[in-house]
């Protein structure tokens, strides 16, 4: 057992021993093992390799997307909780292709850490990379998962010193390998001074622990060939040497991450791992907003969607807002006010994310995911609180770096492709601009690949064929400003308007130098690459 949950020992012990966090990885790194992995030393199945089986079940069931399947991406992002030791882990899937790295920055605002995982013969990918940096902007703590290393990998210094290099971030070790490739042993624990063996026969076997005192202990011979005990000897002495020890105020800061060293496939090191979120996690954080910051600690209960999915089951047109609780004792049938349109809402059939299966959450504590089903009334960027007006802030909604205009396969339908695609906007799969002048819509996306998952979602959702063009406008800026500054210079500017699905008004261009030059002819106004939502 480790020792007490929380450094800070006014936060009730349920929340304190939450634990919110995403993992971050490059494709094939291993991040679906070791959520398997997680899963079940979680308790929530009884054999790894559930988790695909599962992920295919869940996908015709909810995910439902013809796209994901062919693709093999996850286009949502799911929570998932279950306990370990006495904790509670929620874990929030980050969608892993690059593509979708709005939905991923949103993902990243619900948690209070992550794991990044690497491929111990690759290091850091570029996918890492981008998703360390999203992290980063957060200063949010990360755990390091050094995988495969049951496969020829490469020498441990070196990947130390790529991570510290290219993430600008230092580096400690937890464990240290023993042996690469094909003769890797295990690990040694350097904080507890355990070694940890794997076993190669069965790989949902637990690894073996035997204490020992310390790397001069002779015991470690009896266990490892002379040869590897003395390498591991003056590996750790360097690296005691040549690394920052771990410090637990850093890694909070997000400036030190420890590394353990494991293969997820043979189960191995994930325990460890999952004790260092444990001890490290760290417990539900205060959270940002206006006009004043929200404790976990605090009695009322508020929370806020960070993302929205419409139809989880494609019968109803019912969507599921995610909410993350930034304080308090939620329970079952509580009335929240939605801050926005304060308006009171019953919360009578949230769901809890349990990784077993979706089921009716009778309570949820500061860090917990919750799903709440809705009609639309919720809305990225949204907070409930139990009456006080406040407003989660940090979650920025991106200008959209690709735009196409969007027209209905029959004109008789371009009604229904309108509510489409506000369903959309407000999913917050796509930025849906309404020009001023003229019919039609403008869609942007971030990535290229989501006009595609859109044009088949319409097609199978509202049985809409549709067809995306290219749009005579290459970017979009929000317009700040007083009003009647914005208005001027609406009026001015008609040919290059449109609304987005708040109707905020969005100034649309292809040439770099019209926003140049507007930032010159309209000192009063302002162009935004992004709008914080609400
Ligand atoms: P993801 O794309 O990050 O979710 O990666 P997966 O978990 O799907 O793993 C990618 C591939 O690597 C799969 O074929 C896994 O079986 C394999 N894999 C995962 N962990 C290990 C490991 O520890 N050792 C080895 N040798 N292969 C692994």
């Amino acid at each position: 057992m480790l020792d007490t949950p929380s450094n800070r020992p006014e936060l009730p012990p349920e929340i304190a021993r939450r634990r919110t966090f995403a993992i971050i990885s490059h494709p094939d790194a291993g991040k679906t093992t070791l959520t398997e992995k997680f899963l079940l030393y979680g308790g929530a199945i009884q054999m790894a390799g559930q988790v695909r089986a599962k992920g295919e079940a869940r996908r015709t069931r909810s995910d439902f997307m013809k796209m994901e399947q062919d693709r093999g991406i996850s286009v949502s992002a799911s929570a998932m909780s279950f306990d370990y030791n006495g904790f509670r882990f929620n874990l929030v899937d980050t969608p892993g292709h690059s593509d979708f790295s709005e939905d991923t920055y949103r993902t990243l605002t619900a948690v209070d850490a992550a794991v990044m995982v690497i491929d111990g013969a690759k290091g850091v990918e570029s996918q890492t990379q981008k998703l360390f940096e999203v992290c980063r902007l957060r200063d949010l703590p990360i755990l390091t998962f050094c995988n495969k290393m049951d496969r020829e990998s490469r020498d441990v210094f070196d990947i130390i010193d790529e991570i510290q290099e290219n993430l600008a971030i230092d580096v400690t070790p937890a464990s240290w390998p023993i042996g690469v490739g094909r003769d890797f042993l295990g690990c040694y624990d350097l904080a507890r001074d355990r070694l940890e063996l794997m076993d190669r026969a069965d790989r949902n076997k637990v690894a073996q622990t035997i204490e020992i005192k310390g790397l001069d202990d002779p015991l470690l011979e009896q266990h490892i060939p002379a040869d590897l005990a003395a390498k591991l000897r003056e590996d750790v002495e360097m690296a005691r040497e040549l690394l920052p020890p771990l410090d637990a105020k850093a890694m909070a800061e997000g400036t030190l991450t420890p590394i353990w060293f494991g293969s997820a496939i043979n189960s191995f090191g994930v325990k460890e791992l999952m004790d260092g979120i444990a001890q490290f996690g760290p417990e539900p954080q205060p959270q940002r907003a206006d006009p004043r910051q929200i404790m976990p600690e605090e009695t009322k209960v508020s929370g806020f969607v960070f993302k929205v999915q419409a139809n989880m089951d494609p019968k109803h047109r019912d969507r599921v807002a995610f909410l993350r609780m930034a304080s308090g004792h939620f329970k079952r049938g509580m009335k929240l006010t939605h801050v926005r349109s304060k308006k009171p809402m019953a919360i009578s059939n949230p769901v809890l994310f349990l990784a077993a299966d979706r089921e009716l959450a009778e309570e949820a504590w500061a860090g917990d995911i919750i799903g709440i089903p809705n009609h639309g009334q919720l809305r990225i960027g949204d907070t409930l609180t139990e009456g006080e007006a406040l407003r989660v802030t940090g979650i920025p909604s991106f200008a959209p770096e690709l735009l196409q205009s969007c027209r209905a396969g029959d004109p008789l339908k371009a009604k229904h492709l309108d509510k489409a695609l506000m369903q959309f906007a407000e999913e917050g799969a796509a930025k849906v601009f309404k020009p001023v002048i003229g019919s039609g819509f403008i869609v942007g996306v971030v990535g290229a690949l989501q006009f595609e998952v859109l044009a088949s979602r319409i097609e199978l959702e509202y049985s809409l064929p549709v067809r995306f063009e290219p749009s005579q406008f290459t970017s979009a800026r929000w317009v700040h400003g007083p009003k009647e500054a914005v208005e001027k210079f609406a009026n001015a500017n008609k040919g290059h308007m449109a609304e987005d699905n708040d109707g905020d008004p969005v100034y649309m261009t292809r040439l770099q130098w019209d926003i140049d030059r507007i930032a010159r002819d309209y000192p009063d106004v302002t162009l935004s690459a992004t709008k914080e939502m609400m």
